[in-house]
């Protein structure tokens, strides 16, 4: 379940099925004033300066009660890869130049916060616990189409399996993003997702409606990756939230035209 937290000004979604301090942010709060950033932006280079979004970060790093100035989180590139990162990575991305870029992160380094950046896209945050419940190890995803399609979910279960993790063990919440009621695609997004998913997938997860338009459910989609490779079902949160449909609430790079700020899925084991 999905429980929306207001704390110093600052609301998040926070997931009941995760043991480890998350958010997935939303716009309210922050300092942003531009109308397409108004709120709690925390990307660099969509017009607000970098001072501002550095505020809203730190707001967001003191209402979860994240270590300041170490959160990771660096240009995403719509890839597949899951990059193992450690303290020697802290701030990259945000409070120093990144080095790399990718759109997923595993750590099992204690108070290293990792973050992805999303506005419409998946955010997905997991943890790894061992036997007794004690959490091993983190994970964070952001996965648009092209990440989704590539199956970085899947990458993301076996990093987590690779530390010794067993599948049984992964908790996940798959945050607020663009929904089916929202996310029209065209005739060639759905033979790429039967291309790299298969027929199941786009039957399953590609919607018709009346007037022959196509819709496409990401997060259902994460979903089944997820189960696929072994999460059980009961583990995984899904946020009900679509960003395009609460334009108070959230950015939305649909809803907005691309002229928007974006949010943050952060995780700290
Ligand atoms: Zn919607």
């Amino acid at each position: 379940m999905f429980e929306l937290i207001n704390k110093n000004g600052v609301s998040y979604f926070r997931s009941t099925v995760l043991k480890s301090k998350h958010c997935f942010s939303t716009r309210l709060g922050g300092f942003s004033i531009l109308d397409h950033t108004r709120g709690l932006n925390i990307a660099f280079g969509r017009g607000d300066d970098d001072e501002t979004v550095l505020k809203n970060i730190m707001a967001i790093e003191k209402a979860i009660e994240l270590p300041s100035g170490r959160i990771i989180s660096v240009p995403q590139i719509h890839g597949a890869e899951v990059r193992s990162v450690t303290m020697r990575d802290a701030g990259a991305g945000v409070y120093k130049k990144a080095e790399f870029e990718c759109d997923g992160y595993v750590t099992s380094d204690c108070g290293l916060p990792i973050g992805v950046k999303t506005a419409d896209c998946v955010p997905i945050l997991l943890e790894g616990r061992d036997n007794e419940g004690n959490v091993v190890a983190v994970c964070a995803v952001h996965a648009g189409w092209r990440g989704t399609a590539s199956k970085i979910a899947k990458n993301a279960v076996e990093k987590l399996c690779s530390l010794g993790i067993r599948k049984e063990n992964i908790y996940v919440a798959i945050g607020p993003s663009i929904d089916v009621c929202c996310y029209e695609v065209g005739v060639d997004f759905a033979c790429e997702i039967e291309n790299k998913l298969g027929q199941n997938y786009k039957n399953k997860f590609i919607k018709r409606n009346e007037n022959g338009s196509l819709y496409a459910d990401l997060k259902g989609m994460n979903f089944e990756i997820l189960t696929s490779f072994g999460v059980p079902k009961e583990n995984i949160d899904v946020s009900e939230k679509c960003t395009c449909c609460d334009p108070e609430l959230f950015y939305s790079h649909r809803g907005q035209n691309g002229k928007r700020g974006a949010m943050i899925g952060v995780i700290l084991k």
